[in-house]
């Protein structure tokens, strides 16, 4: 089972739900933590994995020879990233912009663009205690998160449970990371911004359909707006974790919840019990 874990919003707990998770998970079955938050990977922090592999990930980016270039604008008129532009006598290429898709290597009828590789980032694999672990660091200045959390997701086993750590928001990176899964666990907090932030996650998930629940984190501060949306759109509330000074010592420390609060660990096993239910329930609704 693929089960992700994101939020809308940066900040709302999501990687001490994840690491929690697979920490608890472990003495069950076997966990693998992909750290899909490529542009500032944390997961590694509590886990404290030892890396044994570490492998750059590359895209390819167009070169033109002008020797053969007509100047025709077909690379450029296919682009659908803007990333060529194609004057009287020359070519330009933004590498910061191209996705490597090949479209305009393929579609050159003159077979002057060639392709070499630009370097994004890494992908670093090891374990800890127990938890296959992998995550993706993307480059300085890089702005393709995407090929990189593809990388990062090849990774994957095909046997127990993989745990996605997604980055915040509802952009591409957060789609690339969150598809596939069979189910999105929504890091939220009861106020405003989380509301606002948990609605446009849950719109998300929902165009991907892919059944999400929600994990309340730090309740005891703001109001009870959440609980309140989460009814009417029938989202399961699947966790509450408090507002607790303990807790958030413990995070900024760099321990695990479940570590250091040991007591926390039926908590999170009922939670995984919760989303099995919930994805066999799906599964046989649609076998019906
Ligand atoms: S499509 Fe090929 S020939 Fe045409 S402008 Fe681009 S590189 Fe030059
Ligand atoms: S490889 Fe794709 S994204 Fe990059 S310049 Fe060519 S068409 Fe554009």
């Amino acid at each position: 089972m693929i089960i992700s874990v994101a939020s809308g919003k940066g900040g709302t707990g999501k990687t001490l739900v994840a690491t929690s998770l697979a920490l608890t998970l472990k003495d069950r079955d076997k966990v693998q933590l992909l750290d899909c938050d490529v542009e500032e990977p944390d997961a590694h922090v509590f886990l404290k994995p030892v890396i044994t592999r570490s492998e750059a990930v590359s895209i390819p980016v167009p070169k033109v020879d002008e020797d053969k270039c007509t100047y025709c604008g077909k690379c450029a008129e296919v682009c659908a990233y803007n990333a060529i532009a194609v004057f009287p006598k020359h070519v330009l290429i933004f590498p910061e912009l191209c996705h490597g898709c090949g479209a305009c290597s393929y579609l050159c009828p003159e077979k002057a663009i060639s392709e070499e590789g630009k370097e994004i980032g890494v992908v670093e694999r090891g374990n800890s205690d127990s938890v296959d672990f992998a995550h993706g660091r993307l480059a300085i200045g890089e702005a393709m998160a995407t090929p990189l959390i593809r990388k990062v997701k090849e990774q994957a086993r095909r046997e127990g449970t993989v745990i996605i750590d997604v980055s915040p928001g509802t952009s591409c990176p957060v789609v690339e990371a969150v598809k596939d899964s069979d189910f999105c666990i929504l890091v939220t907090e009861p106020t405003p911004f989380g509301l606002n932030d948990l609605v446009l996650a849950v719109e998300t998930v929902r165009l991907l359909d892919i059944p999400c629940g929600v994990v309340l984190n730090r309740v005891g501060v703001g109001d009870g707006k959440v609980e309140e949306y989460c009814r009417k759109e029938n989202i399961p509330i699947l966790l509450t974790i408090p507002l607790d000074i303990e807790i958030a010592g413990l995070y900024s420390r760099g321990i695990t919840l479940v570590e250091g609060m040991p007591q926390w660990r039926e908590s999170f096993l009922g939670l995984f019990d919760k989303i099995g239910g919930i994805v066999n329930e799906r599964i046989s609704g649609t076998e019906r």
